[in-house]
């Protein structure tokens, strides 16, 4: 349900939001959502947003690997839009500097406009 949830979503979730989504459907407990949030985060389905204190859906076919290390998102601080990207090169480029570093997460979040809500040039 949780899972369902935030799949439904074009948006992170907060865990209280996601709660309130699924209270009809009979889940009334918190620690259930985080539960269920800590397994999905473990298969790779759901990546918490850390400026946001939400979780987004990892679509499926993209959990492979480890989504944490490789999954960036850019976020819309106008629309709340939040765009996901992948590069596989990107913890590897975070971390060249330091030597021999074995990169186990790396949380990439960018703000700033989408297209639609961009301020126009000039
Ligand atoms: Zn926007």
């Amino acid at each position: 349900m949780v899972l369902e949830c935030l799949d439904a979503s074009r948006r992170p979730l907060k865990a209280y939001e996601i709660l309130a989504a699924i209270r009809p459907r009979g889940v009334n407990s918190a620690m259930t959502v985080y539960r269920a949030l800590g397994r999905l985060r473990a298969a790779g389905r759901v990546r918490r947003i850390e400026s946001l204190n939400a979780f987004l859906a990892v679509p499926a076919g993209k959990e492979t690997a480890s989504p944490e290390k490789t999954l960036g998102v850019a976020i819309c601080d106008r629309c709340g839009t939040v765009s996901p990207f992948w590069d596989e090169a990107l913890a590897s480029v975070a971390a060249r500097d330091v030597s021999l570093f074995d990169v186990r997460s790396l949380t990439l979040e960018l703000h700033g406009f989408c297209g639609n809500c961009r301020p126009p040039p000039g």
